[in-house]
């Protein structure tokens, strides 16, 4: 078996040393000011051992990387009844495509491209104030990292506010076929802000370890969801987590795995491991492009795809 703290420094040095590195987003104007030369990739297993390389403790923009936890949030306030306002088919399209939707009747196709994640969002709001809802969701991800410093970062939230223009016809054409029932404004304004949450690989692939141990958190000792409800948003990661890269990722990584505009990626190894990498610059398809060749890396060297070594 290669020894995973190797792995993980060895692979932290090659990536750190690549010319290559993808185009920082410049569509939220705040996320521009990333530092493309970052580097973070950090490995927690169920007793808390964590292997970490390069920038492991920056916290960077979590961005859709926050879709997993407000997806889980609301299985757990109304159950399967989500699947009424969502798919959980791949999209094909790029993460903030509008075309679908007039097809059918205002639902998105799965609760990780930015349309579906806008109606999760409001399932998470109804009978709630905007700041309540807000206040679930970081206490969430404050007791799934253990960390209660875990904070959103209001400067890149009022950034995308301000320029958030193909969120807000997503957000109101929705509204239109009813999928969307609360104020388009109080939607839009929790989705901006759980985006931009700002965390590091280490409290990340902390906050993912329920998906890689059957819903149960084995540092924080809870079970947060059931083991199928893991199992299920393991394989909606899988088949649509890196929107229209989901194919590639899965035939390059094969682990489910979700990626966020700000460079991030949490890719889960079931009964494993949950791991997050960090890397600002991103590909065509928005994902991180050296997170995924990093994670393409790790799986092969420890032969963790779920789909065979
Ligand atoms: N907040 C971003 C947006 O809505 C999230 C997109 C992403 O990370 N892919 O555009």
């Amino acid at each position: 078996m290669p020894d995973l703290d190797r792995v993980v420094q060895e692979i932290a040095d090659e990536m750190r040393a690549r010319p290559d590195r993808g185009e920082v987003a410049s569509y939220i104007p705040e996320l521009a000011r990333a530092d493309p030369n970052a580097f973070g990739l950090v490995v927690i297993d169920a007793e808390g051992h964590a292997a970490a390389g390069g920038d492991a403790d920056i916290p960077f923009s979590i961005q859709s990387i926050s879709k997993v936890f407000t997806l889980t949030l609301a299985l757990g306030m109304v159950g399967d009844r989500l699947w009424r306002r969502v798919g959980r088919e791949p999209s094909g399209s790029p993460f903030n495509s509008i075309v679908q939707l007039e097809r059918e009747q205002g639902i998105p196709r799965n609760p990780f491209i930015n349309a579906g994640a806008i109606a999760v969002t409001d399932v998470i709001l109804s009978g709630h104030q905007p700041r309540e809802a807000l206040g679930e969701i970081l206490r969430f991800m404050q007791f799934l990292a253990l960390h209660s410093g875990i904070v959103i970062d209001e400067t890149v939230a009022a950034s995308e506010k301000r320029t958030g223009f193909r969120n807000a016809a997503l957000a109101n054409y929705m509204r239109s076929f009813g999928v969307i029932e609360n104020p388009v404004d109080y939607t839009l304004g929790v989705y901006f802000h759980h985006c931009a949450i700002a965390m590091s690989c280490r409290q990340l692939a902390t906050a993912g370890l329920f998906l890689a141990y059957g819903g149960r958190h084995p540092l924080a000792g809870h079970s947060v969801i059931s083991a199928e409800r893991a199992r299920r948003i393991n394989a909606v990661m899988l088949t649509c987590g890196h929107y229209d890269g989901s194919g590639e990722f899965a035939y390059r990584v094969g682990l489910p795995g979700k990626s966020g505009v700000g460079g991030g990626i949490l890719a889960i190894v079931p009964g494993k491991a949950s791991i997050a990498v960090w890397s600002p610059g991103l590909d065509a398809a928005g994902n991180s492009h050296l997170g995924r060749i990093a994670l393409e890396s790790l799986t092969k060297r420890m032969g963790w795809s779920i789909f065979g070594a």
